[in-house]
């Protein structure tokens, strides 16, 4: 349970009970992830979860109960859910902005040794996992399914030249990626150097230490002058933001993934936008759709998430993995296994 900033608590809660179309889990494993480091190291992330309450959000486990009038999924089967399933019917998801949706749902509790699936969750946003692939694979759905959302509205293509800033689990879900999409060059910029050297072993063609070397001259010279076409921000930081749109070619596109705080203001290049042709987008969450395609990438291994997953922790231990993930420079993903 966390209660506010750095105050997780293991506690005893009752097993939840599976009303109609409800589903019960019995969680096998749950991965650790950015946010849920943010809200333990802030106490909240606004809008998305209140406290106390049991956290994490991507998990995988089997089916122990199903709530009457489901013809699906069966009891004992491998499944993955969640985080969020939208409404179908607001006007955004009439627009197929399911991330967008009004009326948007969400489930936390993942550090947990059972999750009970909404009715509405079941039916948009959960799946049986293939056999070959493990719960702790699985559970990394959700923030692949994330990143492929963002990498399509960026509309990166064969043979582009991808920058991007910041290489912790998202930042590397985007190399990943972008590697197997055929671009041309993938560099990684971070100010960690064990981390770049990770993401070096993950494929990545250059690494820049914004904290060494001037990361917009760097790129300058590594693209023939031009800077890339696209920029994919992976951080949460003004500075951040500011510094993807300068690395970006006539005519790139910056795709803003990293959420910053509410209030944050940015500046942009006017005559970088107008005279450059500068394209700047935001991206927030993910689709049913893209939950399946990730699913569905990690059981081919077209994208291999294993390499990922740095450590594995005891649920008991949940404490300290935040307090390794607030202070390590290489670990990932840590598993939780309960
Ligand atoms: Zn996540
Ligand atoms: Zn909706």
């Amino acid at each position: 349970m966390l209660y506010g900033m750095t105050d997780l608590r293991v506690e005893d809660v009752e097993v939840p009970k599976p009303e109609a179309g409800e589903v019960l889990v019995r969680v096998k494993a749950a991965t650790t992830c950015g946010t849920d480091l943010k809200i333990f190291q802030r106490g909240y992330v606004e809008n998305v979860i209140k406290l106390p309450t049991i956290f994490g959000h991507e998990w995988a486990g089997e089916t122990v109960e199903v709530g009457e009038g489901l013809k699906w999924p069966e009891k004992g089967m491998r499944v993955r859910a969640g985080n969020s399933a939208p409404c179908l019917h607001c006007s955004m998801c009439q627009k197929g902005k399911y991330n967008l949706c009004e009326n948007m749902i969400w489930l936390w509790g993942a550090y947990a040794e059972y999750i009970k699936v909404p009715a509405r969750m079941v039916l948009v946003n959960m799946q049986e996992i293939p056999k070959d692939v493990s719960y702790e694979e699985a559970a990394i759905t959700e923030p692949l399914a994330c990143v492929l959302h963002g990498v399509q509205e960026a509309g990166v293509r064969l043979g582009d030249t991808v920058a991007i800033v910041g290489a912790g689990p998202i930042g590397l879900l985007h190399l990943l990626t972008v590697k197997k999409m055929g671009v041309e060059k993938a560099i990684m910029i971070d100010v960690v150097d064990e981390r770049l050297e990770f993401a070096k072993k993950l494929g990545a063609d250059e690494i820049i230490n914004g904290r060494t070397e001037s990361v917009i001259q760097r790129v300058r010279d590594l693209t023939g002058d031009y800077g890339t076409d696209v920029v994919i921000e992976a951080i949460g930081l003004p500075a951040t933001w500011e510094q993807a749109m300068k690395l970006a070619k006539k005519g790139g596109t910056v795709l803003e993934f990293g959420g910053c705080p509410p209030g944050t203001e940015i500046k942009v290049n006017a005559e970088q936008l107008h005279y450059g042709e500068l394209t700047v987008l935001g991206s927030f969450h993910t689709t049913p759709l893209h939950f399946r395609k990730a699913l569905n990438l990690i059981a081919s291994r077209t994208i291999d998430v294993r390499p990922l997953i740095t450590r594995r922790m005891r649920l008991e231990d949940i404490k300290e993995a935040f307090q390794i993930l607030s202070t390590s420079k290489s670990e990932i993903k840590i598993g939780i296994i309960p």
